[in-house]
């Protein structure tokens, strides 16, 4: 490995090569819909999340910290949270997407392999909430990227998020993509 990386360098070959992808701009691979089929056979009965602060007060990841504590233990569900996008089967992503952040959560997204999904939790995320109308937020999620289950609550109590969350397997495993009232 070694040796090639050397022998790149000296004939100043580039050594990483983009997937394509990279190529396009990030509205164009947002576009991209995911086969549902796809999804049931690669989800199975886990999930793993990559969740993003969008410009939320902090309360949303308050709530969000106590699914892994003792009480609620959510990985007894095959849910997780990941550090990376890379290993996520979807984004949860509170706030109402500051525009500070609307580049990140896009770069987030496109980083994630296919198929994959997007929830917006909170009512922040929903519709920008308090903060809607700001000259400074995209007034919620959806207006970035495509949202597949909402998360109400000022903030949404791990309960709620839990269920939403079951909900959501759910409908993915028993192939009623995406379930009723979410
Ligand atoms: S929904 Fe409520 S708790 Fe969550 S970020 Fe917005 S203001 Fe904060």
């Amino acid at each position: 490995m070694w040796l090639e990386i050397l022998n790149n360098v000296r004939s100043r070959k580039k050594a990483i090569k983009f997937p394509k992808t990279f190529q396009k701009s990030p509205d164009e691979v947002i576009e991209t819909v995911t086969p549902v089929k796809k999804m049931n056979k690669v989800f199975g009965k886990s999930l793993r999340i990559r969740q993003v602060d969008a410009g939320s007060c902090n309360a949303c990841e308050w709530e969000c910290n106590m699914l892994t504590n003792p009480i609620y233990d959510v990985q007894r569900f095959g849910v997780d949270f990941v550090p990376s996008p890379r290993h996520a089967d979807v984004i949860l992503a509170t706030g109402p997407v500051s525009r500070q952040m609307e580049l990140a959560l896009k770069k987030t997204y496109i980083a994630m392999p296919e198929p994959k999904l997007v929830i917006s939790c909170g009512d922040c995320a929903l519709d920008g909430g308090i903060y809607k109308g700001s000259y400074a937020t995209r007034d919620g999620v959806n207006n970035v990227l495509p949202v597949n289950c909402h998360i109400p609550g000022c903030p949404p109590p791990p309960k709620t998020i839990v269920k939403e969350l079951l909900k959501l397997m759910r409908g993915i495993s028993s192939g009623s993509y995406p379930p009723k009232g979410s």
